[in-house]
């Protein structure tokens, strides 16, 4: 069993109320090979939801203490991101799952990169994409759980 990002899937759990259907994924859901799960949704935000961004660091960051998750009002939801990803991990680890497909640049389950906070020259707050690992795929991965993105899995699925 895999573990998918639900928005991938077609949920409509963004944070704006929309999704990221990739068929492909849908497909193996309908398969009854993928499980889905949102963590934001799990850690008790609601959707439509405000975008969050991690403050100046990575997923492994927030999951150590030193960096937080806030929305884009500057609401902190650290808590709610950790919750969710926890919820994920006893999913998986009930489930068996080795292997995560999870959407890339979220806060929550991107795996390459993520969006990020940081403050700009004229001191106010910037919007910018970077390197690291979202919140629940840093947890997945310290757990011997493969994370890849829905653009990797694109990739070797029409290879
Ligand atoms: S938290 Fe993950 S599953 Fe939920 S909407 Fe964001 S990217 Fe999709």
């Amino acid at each position: 069993m895999i573990l998918v990002s639900a928005c991938l899937a077609g949920i409509r759990c963004k944070y704006h109320g929309g999704d990221n259907l990739i068929p492909e994924i849908l497909a193996l859901v309908e398969q009854g090979k993928a499980l889905t799960v949102c963590p934001e949704e799990l850690g008790g935000l609601s959707t439509p939801r405000e975008a969050v961004d991690i403050e100046t660091g990575d997923g492994f960051q927030v999951l150590a203490g030193s960096a937080r998750c806030l929305c884009e009002g500057g609401r902190e939801v650290t808590t709610e991101f950790l919750q969710g990803a926890s919820k994920v991990l006893q999913i998986a680890l009930e489930n068996n799952i080795k292997l995560a497909i999870l959407k890339e640049r979220s806060p929550s389950c991107g795996s390459s990169c993520i969006y990020n906070r940081v403050q700009n020259n004229s001191n106010g707050v910037e919007r910018t994409i970077v390197q690291g690992m979202g919140v629940t795929s840093a947890l997945l991965y310290q757990n011997g759980i493969k994370v890849i993105s829905e653009e990797q899995f694109l990739r070797n699925y029409h290879t």
